[in-house]
């Protein structure tokens, strides 16, 4: 199976056909629970003594598919499929770090996760230090004795600044604590991070691994590069004895999945399942179609600064081709010169949608600072990227030539 390319991965791993019926579309286990004919029988797959599904809350087939096909695609260990990205950035962290703990996290973050990482980590006892996402140097410096974790974003959303996973990556070997990237905005079809030593990466799948914006869900997925008998949190170097490579994922299913509820409905599953054999061919496009409006705005002479990695001018853009396959995503962001234009030429745009999401088939904007961190302090907004004059692309897949002609008329609206 690790032979097959990925976008052949995309179409046959995790499922291929049921071997019931000769189905070749996931089914999807509409059930709770799972019936045993005998007491001994359900008492064995409590006790773990023999495999198999009890409760969807636990564990259900039409997810396990996913969470091969996903694994598969990652290259990694084994995977767990959560009800969200959120849940699956909680599972993860809940799963090494508890109340007296330290983490060191990138600053640059979706809105949602500085949220998380202030409103329920933090309150809870779990200290976050947050360093500049490219300083490998700040990375080391903020590491202590009880550091569980470190947290960065492949590509940060929406500063789309890019980590020098390598570096960091070493550093985290060092302290034999894992590095955790979220990899929403790269997927698996344009960033390998195993390749760059990576323990455990972390898919918003309501994103581009969906890719028609119609579900939640959230994945995080254990490549195999950490050793978690070596861990610092005791409870997964216990774990580790007893399940050895499978250890994150046993714990993050037993421990924090099973006792959250934070578990992904069947539908959603198949949904993502689907969504997922098309990956490939989506992400090229989002790609392409990214750089062509990136292009078309950073020549626009109303437009004061664009956000796009592909550009030979971005900071970014030589660490981007390098780890990024050649390709730089479909997420740009562009600045005019206030909020009330920006908000003029959300209001003219005829066909890009204005709304919370990304990684859509359809082309969205948003306005970040009025928004998603309109509950954040302006300091940690302009940490991530965030300003008051500054408009979030998720550049679609329809004809370019119909995105840029939307933007040049709502740009044309918006500079009147
Ligand atoms: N991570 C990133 C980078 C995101 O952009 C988002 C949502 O936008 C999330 C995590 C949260 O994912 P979800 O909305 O599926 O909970």
């Amino acid at each position: 199976m690790s032979k097959w390319s990925f976008d052949t991965k995309a179409i046959h791993s995790g499922f291929n056909q049921d071997s019931k019926t000769g189905a070749t579309s996931l089914p999807i286990y509409q059930t709770a629970a799972f019936a045993y004919n005998t007491a001994e029988e359900l008492a064995d797959v409590f006790s773990g003594r023999k495999f198999g599904y009890l409760y969807s809350r636990i564990s259900n087939p039409t997810v396990t598919a996913l969470e091969r096909r996903v694994a598969a695609l990652e290259d990694g260990v084994c995977a767990l499929a959560c009800s969200s990205g959120m849940a699956a950035i909680a599972t993860a962290i809940y799963t090494l770090a508890k109340s007296g703990d330290h983490i060191v996290s990138s600053r640059s973050l979706y809105g949602g996760t500085l949220q998380l990482f202030s409103e329920i980590f933090e309150e809870n006892g779990i200290e976050i230090d947050y360093v500049d996402t490219t300083d490998s140097a700040a990375y080391e410096a903020a590491i202590k004795g009880n550091t569980r974790l470190i947290f960065v974003e492949s590509l940060g959303n929406p500063k789309l600044d890019v980590p020098p996973f390598e570096a960091i990556a070493k550093i985290a070997a060092a302290h034999q604590i894992p590095l955790i990237v979220d990899s929403t905005l790269t997927t698996p079809y344009l960033f390998n991070p195993k390749a760059w030593g990576v323990a455990v990466v972390i898919h918003s799948a309501t994103k581009y691994l969906a890719g028609s914006g119609h579900v939640i869900g959230g994945i995080l997925v254990d490549l195999g590069t950490f050793n978690w008998k070596q861990s610092k949190s005791p409870a997964l170097a216990e774990e580790a004895k007893k399940f050895g490579e499978f250890a994150f994922i046993a714990r993050a299913r037993k421990k924090i999945l099973q006792n959250t509820g934070s578990c992904i409905a069947p539908l959603s599953a198949y949904l993502l399942n689907l969504g997922l054999e098309t990956l490939g061919l989506r992400m090229k496009q989002h790609c392409d179609n990214a750089l062509a409006l990136a292009t078309f705005l950073d020549h626009h002479p109303g437009v004061k600064e664009v956000g796009y990695t592909g550009l030979v001018s971005n900071p970014h853009h030589r660490d981007a081709t390098r780890y990024f396959n050649g390709r730089y995503g479909g997420l740009l962001t562009f600045r005019l010169d206030s909020k009330e234009s920006c908000y003029k030429f959300i209001n003219s745009l005829k066909l890009a949608k204005n709304l919370a999401n990304l990684g859509d088939s359809k082309t969205l904007v948003i306005h970040p600072a009025s928004t998603i961190y309109c509950d954040i302090d302006e300091k940690s907004q302009q940490e991530a990227g965030v300003y008051c004059n500054l408009i979030r692309v998720s550049v679609g897949i329809e004809d370019p030539t119909d995105i840029i002609a939307d933007f040049e008329q709502a740009l044309k609206e918006s500079l009147q």
